[in-house]
């Protein structure tokens, strides 16, 4: 049994501005990775839904934070960092708001943070790798797109991205495939068992 009913999941805020997050409520499950990783078919994918979050065919598109709403707690999409094209100011806002995301009390359960399982932690990737283990926030890593590496590229990579991530007290890293439906329901499992 499912502990989160999911049917009714919804989008209830867009936030751009950190003045504007809404109060901190409910229990948050936090999404975080570099834009075109693969966070909205992720959350799409959990909630079983085609595109409550918008999966975007050109990267960067999104600078606000979305809150969902899923039964008794709000899944939180972060806004994709690390896009070149995106204006230094553009880029300046988005870090103000997820600062000012993360420096309020917020009832974060835990953070999900993607990363694309063929290539190494981005700079930002290891930014955030290292904020999150210097403010001890709950976290697991879903690598993302493991349909994309044949059986032993794959294996490799796992073993890699394990070595990189211990450093950083990851709980847990999780493979997952939007594509072929990999890792899905133990990524739930794992929400769940924070509730
Ligand atoms: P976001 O920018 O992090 O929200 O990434 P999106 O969910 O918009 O995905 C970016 C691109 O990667 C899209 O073209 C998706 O179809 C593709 N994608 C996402 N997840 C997977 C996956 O598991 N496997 C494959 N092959 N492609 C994926």
């Amino acid at each position: 049994m499912r502990k989160l009913k999911i049917s009714n999941a919804s989008l209830e805020f867009c936030c751009g501005v950190s003045g504007q997050l809404p109060r901190s409520d409910k229990s948050e499950i936090v999404f975080s990775g570099k834009s075109n990783v693969g966070k909205s078919s992720l959350i799409n994918k959990l909630l079983n839904r085609k595109s409550l979050a918008r999966v975007s065919a050109s990267p960067g598109k999104t600078g606000t934070i979305n809150f969902y709403k899923v039964d008794k707690v709000r899944f939180v999409d972060l806004p994709g960092y690390g896009y070149a094209k995106v204006s230094l100011s553009e880029k300046k806002r988005w870090a103000k708001l997820v600062e000012g995301y993360f420096a309020q009390d917020r009832m974060i359960k835990l953070l999900i943070q993607l990363i694309d399982i063929r290539h190494d932690p981005s700079k930002d990737d290891l930014h955030m790798l290292e904020y999150l283990s210097r403010m001890e926030l709950p976290f697991v890593v879903a690598l993302t797109k493991c349909d994309k590496l044949n059986k032993m590229m794959y294996l490799k990579q796992m073993e890699r991205m394990q070595q990189i991530l211990k450093n950083f007290g990851v709980k847990e890293v999780i493979p997952t495939s939007t594509l072929k439906r990999q890792g899905i329901d133990e990524l739930m499992e794992q929400i769940e068992r924070t509730l």
